[in-house]
């Protein structure tokens, strides 16, 4: 599971700089709403039966409406929506009302949800799927400080009974000797259908000026960091780090800022700072990106490093608080 593209320019632009308050709280958002989709998906994946299929942050924009889906359970009955709710304050819903901390909510889940599946239905439809279509409300959080009265409870699933319900589901669904091939055939069919790159966001030129530039530290996001030919130390914390994945994961940070751009030398190489020669950044965009269509740029992946290349092995490996080491 990955974060959203905005959630990754947000923190790109905690690490450079200052958020304003919207952004401030917007970050805050999307984290507890990550930890919270990552937290559903792991329960779920421990949970389910091995041959469903368990997609996550699918967005569809087509004829029928543009929505956006937590988590989808593909299963030989049918498919299962799963809307994650991270909440710890105190939510009521009660009379067709949602209260947070006894203030009314801006937010009807239970409409949104309604939205989402009716859009999501004439999806199901084309799909050619037979099996049922069921959506659900799943309240993730440990707290279990949400509290519902008088709604649908067809509609809701709390996290204390997730497994009982997957359990269950997975009994009815016995009755299938296989149909692996199917529930396949149908997670193929709904990845063909969805938008990747439907809401980037992108920073202005003004706003990349006024960030810090450099590579920062990857463990305590200083900027008080030293290339030192294969490494790049960092004299806050003591780390040190192979060079050419500092200054990979400086370039996808570039990428993430500007989600519309292709990578070129020159306009990412204004991140680094004066860090980095103009040869060296280029012949890691040379080796690590597919050169694009348009002359001298490289196709911008718009993923931050721990998505991207999180299993490419370096020569030099990070060390932790060792000491700063410089090589003669
Ligand atoms: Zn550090």
């Amino acid at each position: 599971m990955r974060k959203s593209q905005e959630h990754q320019l947000l923190e790109e632009l905690q690490s450079r700089g200052r958020l304003s308050p919207t952004e401030e709280k917007e970050l805050f958002i999307r984290r507890v709403g990550f930890e919270g989709e990552l937290e559903a998906f792991q329960l779920i994946s421990d949970y389910k039966k091995s041959e469903w299929q368990l997609l996550n942050d699918l967005t569809f924009n087509h004829d029928f409406g543009e929505i956006q889906v937590d988590l989808l359970l593909i299963t030989q009955l049918g498919w299962w929506v799963f809307e994650v709710k991270n909440y710890d304050s105190d939510y009521e819903y009660r009379d067709g009302k949602w209260l947070v901390n006894g203030r009314p909510k801006a937010r009807d889940d239970f409409a949104q949800l309604k939205r989402t599946m009716e859009i999501f239905k004439n999806i199901h439809r084309s799909s050619g799927s037979r099996g049922e279509l069921v959506g659900k409300l799943l309240f993730i959080n440990e707290s279990d400080s949400v509290e519902i009265v008088g709604a649908d409870s067809a509609l809701y699933l709390k996290r204390a009974k997730l497994k009982r319900y997957l359990q269950e589901l997975a009994e009815d669904c016995t009755i299938f000797i296989d149909d692996t091939v199917n529930i396949e055939r149908e997670a193929q069919w709904l990845l063909s259908w969805t938008e990747k790159n439907l809401r980037l966001k992108s920073i202005t030129d003004d706003r990349f000026e006024s960030l810090r530039k450099g590579i920062y530290c990857y463990l305590c996001r200083s900027f008080n960091t030293e290339v030192v030919r294969f490494h790049v130390c960092c004299h806050a914390c003591g780390s040190t780090e192979a060079s050419e994945k500092a200054i990979l994961r400086t370039i996808c940070g570039y990428g993430v800022l500007f989600p519309y751009k292709n990578l070129k030398t020159s306009e990412v190489l204004s991140l680094f700072g004066g860090q980095v020669k103009y040869y060296r950044v280029n012949k890691i965009l040379k080796k690590y990106f597919e050169v694009s269509s348009s002359k001298g740029s490289f196709i911008n992946p718009i993923n931050s490093f721990e998505y991207q290349f999180l299993n490419i092995k370096f020569r030099y490996i990070d060390k932790r608080n060792l000491g700063i080491k410089k090589e003669s």
